[in-house]
């Protein structure tokens, strides 16, 4: 690869003598050239700026010492891709996917700005032609001096990238902003000897000798730096490149997958009063669609109307003593929520005498409701709503003894529902009727032991 620097500063880029760019100049990987732009000045003061047009502060670098040099150093017969780069600190951001793409280009001629930057015609005549590829590019928000560090971070970024300059090309893989359905991540923290330092131990699975643990390790701090450092990079992750434990590890950190989609924050927190319409609204959206479909559209309407409107809504959330509600809500809203019934007397069992048996009379709290908008099924956000209501229950006491279960009814004929419930903890104690309008409705209830026994085998 060839790359030209032109600059009023040559001796900035004497850095690239150095280290692996240096080495790969000298082995002939890349042949860099450097040239001062004051060479193409035709005063005698060499002067290559002037005041703007306008007026305002500073100066501007004239178009026509640019266009000599430019021409110069284009004229050298390069054969394959050409690109003309301009830092600036209103050009694309230079990101490593740039990096990339210029580390397939066959020749890179950089023109480093100073003073208030560059004549804006230079990059549009230069843009002109199917010949060279203009790239105006920002290192960041922030602004610089002039163009040679950006000269400097785009030969090093695009050398260690050409073939032969980094030793072991295997650690180009792992990198932070690798590209790849492992990649996208920030990468893990390293570590050398030795073991420990200023009282500070190496964590002990990287001494463990397991690959298969320390691969594990190593991923699941990639991926927590990266939720905790960088949102955008979560969410532009590729789903299909995040398994089961990197769901975990990003649903411990309130970011959930739907389907086919990359990462989506999602909070789980208990409902509050103003919550009541938007808990209406999601209600009436998923209550039918857990409905069997023999059941009247009326019948489903009218259970709606009556046990899932914002005024009921609004009980739910003035009584905590009885109800307790969760909400999943994302930043366009509620997505998801649960409803708690808590038993008002340790005998409480509002469903049949030999389910209660079953559970052993000890307080057991109803789930009453757990819907999701379908968007989010099999995103990992029903397991933390559930999670949520189980923990709402833990700490409450009726009659003087800790709630030992919660329980639910499902529709009989919802067999992906009592499938998802089975995953939680939940196993089938008895049946039950249930009233949706007027259609009297066969249910499974099931039940989690919360003391971590079996609910159908309690002590
Ligand atoms: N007046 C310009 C503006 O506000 O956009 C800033 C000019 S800056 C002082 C001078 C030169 O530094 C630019 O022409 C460019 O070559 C370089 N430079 C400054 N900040 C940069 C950045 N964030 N990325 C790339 N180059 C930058």
């Amino acid at each position: 690869m060839r790359i030209d620097v032109v600059t009023i500063f040559p001796a900035y880029l004497d850095a690239l003598e150095l280290s692996l760019v240096g080495k790969a100049r000298r082995d002939g990987v890349l042949d860099l050239r450097v040239h001062d732009l004051r060479d193409w000045a035709q005063d005698r003061h060499r002067t290559v700026d002037d005041t703007p047009f306008g007026g305002g502060a500073g100066m501007v670098m004239r178009p026509d010492v640019w266009g000599r040099a430019l021409d110069d150093v284009l004229a050298d017969e390069v054969h394959g891709r050409r690109v003309l780069l301009v830092p600036t600190p209103s050009g694309e951001r230079l990101t490593q996917r740039l990096v990339e793409d210029l580390a397939g280009a066959d020749h890179l001629v950089v023109a480093c700005g100073r003073y208030e930057g560059i004549d804006a015609r230079v990059a549009e005549h230069y843009s002109v032609g199917p010949s060279l590829e203009v790239r105006e590019v920002s290192l960041g928000d922030y602004v610089l001096n002039g163009g040679e560090v950006a000269a400097l971070v785009v030969v090093e970024a695009v050398a260690r990238l050409l073939p032969g300059v980094v030793g072991n090309p295997e650690s180009l893989v792992e990198e932070s902003h690798a590209t790849g359905p492992q990649g996208g991540l920030l990468e893990y923290p390293v570590y050398t000897k030795p073991a420990e330092w200023a009282g500070r131990a190496v964590p002990d699975v990287l001494l463990s000798g397991h690959h298969a643990r320390v691969a594990r390790w190593r991923r699941d701090q990639a991926l927590e730096r990266t939720v905790r450092r960088r949102a955008d990079l979560v969410r532009a992750l590729d789903p299909d490149g995040l398994d089961r434990d990197d769901r975990s590890v990003l649903a411990r950190h309130g970011w959930f997958v739907p389907p086919g989609e990359p990462p989506v924050p999602v909070t789980v927190r208990a409902g509050r009063p103003p919550d009541s319409e938007a808990l209406a609204r999601l209600a009436a959206a998923t209550f039918p669609l857990a409905c069997p479909p023999h059941l009247s559209q009326a019948d489903v309407q009218e259970f709606i109307a009556t046990h899932l409107s914002p005024e009921r809504f609004a009980e739910y959330l003035a009584d905590p003593d009885r109800y307790r509600v969760q909400v999943a809500e994302t930043a366009q809203g509620l997505v998801g929520y649960t409803l708690v019934v808590l038993p008002r007397t340790a005998q409480e069992a509002p469903y049949a005498a030999d389910v209660a048996a079953l559970v052993h009379a000890r307080p057991a709290a109803e789930l009453s409701k757990i819907y999701l908008l379908p968007r989010f099924h099999g995103s990992g956000v029903a397991r933390a709503l559930l999670e949520a209501a189980r923990a709402e229950v833990a700490d409450v006491v009726v009659d003087g003894r800790p709630v030992g279960v919660l329980w639910l009814g499902t529709n009989a004929t919802n067999r992906r529902a009592q499938a998802s419930y089975r995953k939680a903890g939940f196993a089938p104690v008895g049946r039950r009727r249930f009233q949706v309008g007027g259609s009297l409705e066969d249910d499974v209830v099931m039940a989690v032991d919360l003391t971590g026994g079996t609910a159908g085998h309690g002590r």
